[in-house]
């Protein structure tokens, strides 16, 4: 361990001595958790110093009514589904898409969403429909990709959209139960959105808000900072992470979302609808085939009865009071999102603290 985390562990721990009381961090971002538990990170910090994972993992937030459209979608002879590889295994309400390709549905996973356009335009009798799914940073590529189909003519490629925004979920987090002490902001995110986008929430919630890199370094400088602000009784938006993230964010990319997307409401998982957390595609970037989706005749969104992702996706449980973890739910069998996705709590936790 290098000199420098070893003087900011003990920065850390000379911080809490001086709070002397429990307090509640919440990484926002899926790989902020991650990070915390592949370094050790958690077991370093002082026993009153919890960290918690939030909503910011973009699979585990998907309800299920989105994948039971997206197998409905799959299974029509004249589409083909195009998605990241981690949403293929999350159960839906009868079925995953992975499920429905075994039945016979077009399912294909791709890197990108240039990769689906690619096959519209290779395959111009099939419908290709793009899973929309992440927060900010995902958003501009698939924007991109759709201004780019109108633009060239390609008519056979559309986004199924659940499009989600971070700081609209941050707020109804701080107006729930959940106890929150200051939120470790989403690096990636914040490099679209920018540092001002979370001034509002430290105004109205007075809550500390502190943007950090994924190095191990980088997150306790992060911890430091929001454990200072709580002893100096700030709540402010530092940014840690400024090699990468700006005041303004990245402008080119927000001209982008403007042009292609309007703001909606959105269901989350575990959440609820929060009212203007979603995007929604405009005219004349909206193909047909995404309203196909709604034309399915589709099962009443079920959710296994004991699955608690929704608990632990606001911060009110940790995966290990679930009573289906790590018995009927694995990652070789997950029964909810948080278990499938690489960035899911449940898997980090089955992963690094069984
Ligand atoms: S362990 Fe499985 S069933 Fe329990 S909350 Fe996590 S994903 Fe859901």
């Amino acid at each position: 361990m290098s000199e420098t985390v070893k003087q900011a562990l003990r920065n850390i721990h000379a911080a809490a001595e001086e709070i002397n009381r429990p307090v509640r961090l919440m990484e926002v971002c899926g790989t902020h958790t991650m990070a915390a538990f592949r370094t050790g990170l958690r077991a370093l910090l002082p026993d009153t110093v919890t960290l918690l994972s939030g909503p910011g993992c973009p699979v585990c937030v998907t309800p299920n009514a989105y994948i039971d459209h997206a197998v409905a979608l799959s299974l029509r002879s004249d589409t083909v589904v195009a998605t990241f590889g981690d949403m293929v295994r999350v159960p839906g309400t009868e079925r995953s898409l992975e499920y429905a390709r075994a039945q016979g549905g077009s399912v294909v996973a791709v890197y990108s969403p240039l990769e689906a356009l690619r096959m519209a335009q290779q395959e111009p009798q099939k419908q290709i429909v793009f899973l929309g799914v992440g927060f900010e940073t995902t958003v501009p590529a698939v924007a991109w990709t759709l201004r780019e189909a109108h633009r060239s003519g390609v008519e056979n490629y559309s986004v199924l959209c659940a499009h989600k925004l971070i700081p609209p979920a941050m707020d109804t987090l701080l107006r729930s139960q959940a106890h929150i002490d200051g939120f470790i902001c989403p690096g990636h995110v914040s490099v679209i959105i920018g540092e001002q986008a979370y001034t509002p929430l430290c105004q109205q919630h007075y809550v500390p808000c502190v943007i950090t890199g994924f190095e191990a370094i980088d997150m306790m400088q992060g911890i430091l900072l929001l454990l200072r602000q709580l002893i100096e009784e700030r709540a402010e938006v530092e940014n840690q992470y400024s090699r990468t993230v700006t005041p303004q964010g990245n402008a080119v990319a927000q001209e982008l979302i403007d042009q292609v997307y309007t703001p909606c409401d959105a269901q989350w998982r575990g959440l609820g609808i929060i009212p203007a957390s979603g995007l929604a595609v405009r005219e004349p970037y909206y193909a047909d085939a995404a309203k196909l989706a709604l034309e399915e005749d589709l099962p009443q969104p079920r959710e296994n009865p004991l699955c608690r992702c929704g608990d632990v996706l606001r911060g009110i449980i940790s995966p290990p009071a679930c009573p289906l973890f790590a018995t009927a739910c694995s990652p070789l069998n997950p029964i909810g999102p948080c278990m499938v996705s690489s960035e899911g709590t449940c898997a980090a936790y089955y992963r690094y603290a069984r």
